[in-house]
């Protein structure tokens, strides 16, 4: 054998030999993941839950002191996923419609839990509507399939940790002393959040201004009903150290928001009008950004699409919440290091968690090293 020969034989040889440690490995991947198991069956189970909330809430049509959630689980050999659906009444869902709906659903047929796209797609496929309790199947899965690749989602995805933005912290609509109040106990945070809507908008804003001058970004709930008015109040919410506004108009409103979009000298925010992954195109011209919620959209898959696809069509994102446990919000945190503004503070706001998880330090969400969405059970 001349030497050219002889160095062929030998790369050959060690090609075929990295082939069977290769094809070794692979083995004891599918024997970790699959095999092992294989008898597994994915089981779904559910309860309800109410919160308490800290402070009566009250934005530009509601006032509440309690939310309803749904704890789900999802279990699978000896791991198991947590997820939570939130349903604030006025969005039509209730721990009623959620249990009926979850009933539905029967896990125990996909042999393979990584078929997140097929699992979800069916459970999505059985009714329209039920976004929040498709949201608690769907945080489940994800913590479970986090779990048994022993990763964080932000890992999964290819996110950087320490990117995550601040979160505002939200102040409700309510009289000047408690205002107040709430501004100093909000101390924290590096920006606020402020509700309004209502004929009191410019009080409210010279209410904090008086005790603070962080940034804020407000939300007006489709409280205005005139885009001139609208102009008008962007012009001088900008004067006051505005940094954005959250869907002034009604969600139905796509031109009166494309001309104010034009007009205004702040990013304008879609959220009510901004529900699942087909609303995004629609948004596109209308809005300069959209409101991501796990909530609305039916839970992180749709989330994550929804959060490229806006991303691809140049417009601002911004993740936000219902009142929630540290579950949901902490699932959503997984997005935050790709989104330009957080509005995580969901479980400040309730007194009773039941989940450690992501939490806000120094006003920024940290999120933790657990796999999975990064929660424990209290
Ligand atoms: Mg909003």
């Amino acid at each position: 054998m001349n030497q050219t020969r002889r160095e062929f034989v030998k790369t050959s040889a060690a090609i075929a030999g990295s082939a069977i440690i290769a094809g070794t490995s692979s083995e004891v991947l599918a024997a970790t993941y699959l095999d092992k198991m294989k008898p597994a069956r994915l089981k779904l189970s559910y309860k309800p839950y109410t919160l308490e909330l800290r402070h009566v809430f009250t934005i530009a049509n509601s006032s509440r002191s309690t939310t309803p959630v749904i704890l789900t689980q999802i279990e699978y050999g000896d791991l198991v996923g947590y997820g939570e659906a939130s349903m604030p009444p006025y969005l039509g869902e209730s721990q009623e419609s959620a249990s009926a709906f979850l009933a539905r659903i029967d896990l125990s047929k996909y042999e393979n839990p990584f078929e997140l796209e097929t699992i979800l797609s069916d459970i999505d496929a059985i009714t329209i509507g039920n976004p929040a309790a498709k949201a608690s199947v769907d945080i489940a899965l994800h913590d479970l399939l986090g779990k048994i690749m022993n990763q964080p989602w932000y890992n999964i995805w290819g996110f950087p940790k320490e990117r995550t933005p601040y979160t505002s912290f939200t102040i409700g609509i309510d009289k000047p002393d408690v205002v107040r109040q709430k501004v100093k106990e909000a101390a924290e945070f590096k920006i606020l959040k402020v509700k309004l809507g209502r004929d009191t908008d410019k009080e409210m804003i010279e209410t904090i201004r008086s005790v603070t001058d962080k940034p804020l970004c407000v939300d007006i709930n489709q409280g205005w009903k005139d885009k001139q008015f609208a102009l008008e109040m962007v012009h001088w919410l900008k004067e006051k150290g505005v940094v954005f506004v959250e869907q002034p108009m009604p969600k139905t409103w796509y031109e009166e928001h494309a001309w104010l979009t034009e007009r205004s000298p702040l990013p304008i925010i879609g959220d009510e009008a901004v529900q699942r992954l087909d609303d995004v195109k629609k948004a596109h011209g209308a809005y300069s950004g959209i409101n991501i919620k796990l909530m609305k959209c039916t839970g992180l898959r749709e989330a994550h699409k929804m959060l490229i696809l806006a991303r691809s069509l140049g417009m601002k994102v911004m993740m936000g919440c219902m009142t929630e446990t540290s579950c949901a919000i902490s699932a959503a945190s997984h997005l935050a290091p790709m989104v330009d503004w957080a509005d995580l503070d969901g479980a400040l706001l309730i007194g009773n968690d039941v989940f450690d998880g992501t939490k806000v330090i120094d006003g920024k969400v940290t999120l933790t090293d657990r796999p999975g969405i990064g929660v424990k059970k209290l």
